[in-house]
């Protein structure tokens, strides 16, 4: 037999029980006529004691295991003199009596600690041993129990889990997709699904009511900290429904994954619109742990001889708590910050209001205190605060206020990691346009539904149309979003074609839909979670990457298979994608 119990699981119950162990030898103490080895599995750690004078035969064979060793060992459980309350298993150790050793091991690359010295390359290399380092462990058992969690919770409610498929036709969703060469039809080819958008749609015109699939979607993006070419959705589409239905049916199941899972209640969540989001917080995915919005100073800065405000349609501010202590070094820091291609503003105005209750500005030779006082005001600021002030078309300079928000939250350490606030930003506009292309693009996707009231301004003023689309934001990061579809095919044309679809393509592109909605579809709406980011958020991690057991690296190669990699030529061959032929 090789285990009668686990290595997390004995304590001072069992008391002189006679149990068998397995698991990987994780540290070992020898202290001068004593071993001590700290056995891991799964589920904890035990230790093991071996004394010389009682059994030195034994004594020897454990002073020659190895780290990460595989043994089995039988034993004795006992009390134990020198207790450490920090493990389950704290309190007893196992006098051993025999050593069984069922795999030796090579020496770890890194320590398999809580605490590991193995940099992100080689943990990602061996992601196997990375994996047996409990802090991983216990994100991807989180991430288990949210799956878990999330399926009774929406089977409660009548959701039926339905598969779609993985090998579907090239779809325009936003982002590039990767695609799969056809064998049997050469030059053609698959592409792999950004979501199963449409197949939810359709399963709605098949009457199945209320569909979810926890799924993996692809997307071909040039990667960051949140993002993975494949990740995985919560995805859920609802017929028979408004957009109020939607919002109160996922609303309730993240305030059951937070209670279920973190023991957390949840307040009811906040709804802001798109157009207040971007006003107030400079972002359509507001981190509202703390406040700082953003004030709209215009008015207040024209006709003072001050170009770089006069020439600009919008200028706004933030109010910073307690930073007018901050220095002229720490400000052009600011300013450095600001002014870093990421965020690419031309430069930082500041306002020290001090706490003795006098101004101190940048651009005092501009303007009077009278003026900056009335700043101060707008901004709501006591003394003690610091004022930020930058100017520019609006809503660039809106989304640059919003990095410089965020980054003072970060340097006061205004992001607690531990509070959760969530809310829905609703009524984003349908379209987005590219002045570059001059043409319009969905914001969402081309399947959302325009708000009734707007449906006029299709064809006049596209962009002031505002969708039936939500988003669901939890302390600044996207984790969901979702929208009422069109189901009326001509409705849905009409949107095509603003979106730049000829017919044919249209006919092309989406005809099973059209088709389908020619079949009596029903009214649908849904949305989709990702629940890489909503594990990572619910522990407390800064990447996506380590709630996923084998993620990729930003290059979007898996390094420990060593993917992707090149295929033989006769593979090419077959798939009508010879190297000859590709390079014609
Ligand atoms: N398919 C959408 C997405 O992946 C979600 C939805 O509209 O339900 O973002």
């Amino acid at each position: 037999m090789y285990r009668t119990n686990t290595c997390g699981e004995l304590n001072l119950t069992n008391l002189n029980e006679k149990i068998v162990l397995s698991g990987w030898v994780h540290k070992i103490r020898k202290m001068g006529g004593m071993t001590f080895i700290d056995l891991r599995d799964r589920y904890g750690i035990t230790q093991l004691s071996f004394n010389q004078e009682v059994n030195s035969e034994l004594y020897a064979q454990a002073n020659k295991l190895g780290r990460e060793w595989v043994v089995s060992v039988e034993g004795v459980v006992k009390e134990r003199s020198n207790k450490n309350m920090d493990l389950p298993t704290g309190e007893i150790e196992i006098i051993a009596s025999k050593i069984n050793v069922l795999n030796e091991s090579k020496t770890p690359p890194f320590t398999i600690e809580t605490k590991t010295d193995g940099g992100d390359d080689l943990r990602m290399k061996y992601r196997y041993l990375d994996l047996r380092r409990s802090v991983v462990r216990k994100n991807l058992e989180l991430r288990h129990k949210m799956t878990i969690e999330t399926r009774s919770y929406l089977d409660n409610l009548n959701f039926l889990e339905v598969e779609t498929p993985v090998l579907i036709g090239s779809t325009p969703e936003g982002a590039r997709d990767f695609v799969v060469p056809s064998r049997m039809n050469k030059g053609e080819f698959y592409a792999l699904p950004q979501s199963p958008q449409l197949f939810k749609q359709l399963l709605m015109v098949s009457g199945f009511d209320r569909y979810f699939q926890i799924v993996k979607c692809f997307r071909d993006e040039d990667l960051r900290a949140d993002r993975q070419p494949e990740f995985t959705q919560i995805d859920c589409e609802m017929s028979f429904v408004e957009q109020e239905d939607v919002l109160n049916t996922f609303e309730g199941l993240t305030k059951h994954l937070f209670k279920s899972l973190k023991g957390i209640d949840v307040p009811d969540f906040p709804r802001i619109s798109y157009a207040d989001a971007m006003k107030y917080y400079g972002s359509d995915k507001p981190d509202i742990r703390f406040e700082m919005k953003l004030v709209e100073i215009k008015d207040l800065t024209t006709d003072r001889n001050f170009m770089v405000f006069d020439s600009v349609p919008y200028v706004g501010a933030i109010c910073v708590e307690g930073a007018a202590v901050y220095t002229r070094r720490q400000l052009d820091d600011l300013t450095k910050f600001v002014k870093r291609p990421q965020v690419g503003a031309k430069g930082l105005i500041y306002l020290r209001y001090n706490e003795d209750g006098s101004l101190k500005s940048s651009v005092d030779k501009f303007y009077s205190e009278a003026d900056l006082r009335k700043w101060a005001e707008r901004c709501n600021a006591k003394p003690g605060d610091l004022i930020l002030v930058m100017g520019g078309e609006t809503e660039e300079t809106q989304e640059q206020l919003s990095d410089l928000r965020l980054e003072m939250a970060s340097q006061l350490g205004l992001k607690d990691k531990n509070d959760y606030k969530c809310l829905w930003v609703v009524d984003f506009p349908l379209l987005e346009k590219d002045e570059e292309l001059d043409r319009y693009f969905a914001k969402h996707h081309p399947f959302t539904s325009p708000k009734p009231e707007d449906i006029h301004l299709l064809d006049s003023d596209p962009a002031a149309v505002r969708a039936n689309a939500y988003d669901l934001v939890i302390n600044g990061v996207e984790v969901g979003g979702g929208s009422i579809r069109m189901h009326d095919s001509e409705l849905q044309n009409n949107v095509l074609s603003v979106l730049g679809f000829s017919q044919e393509r249209a006919q092309e592109q989406f005809g099973f839909l059209m088709d389908a909605f020619q079949y009596g579809a029903p009214p649908h709406g849904g949305i989709a979670f990702g629940l890489d980011r909503l594990v990572s958020l619910f522990a407390g991690l800064d990447s996506i990457r380590d709630c996923i057991a084998f993620p990729k690296n930003t290059s979007g190669r898996d390094v420990m298979i060593d993917a992707p990699s090149r295929i033989e030529p006769e593979q090419l061959e077959e798939l009508g994608l010879s190297l000859n032929k590709l390079k014609k």
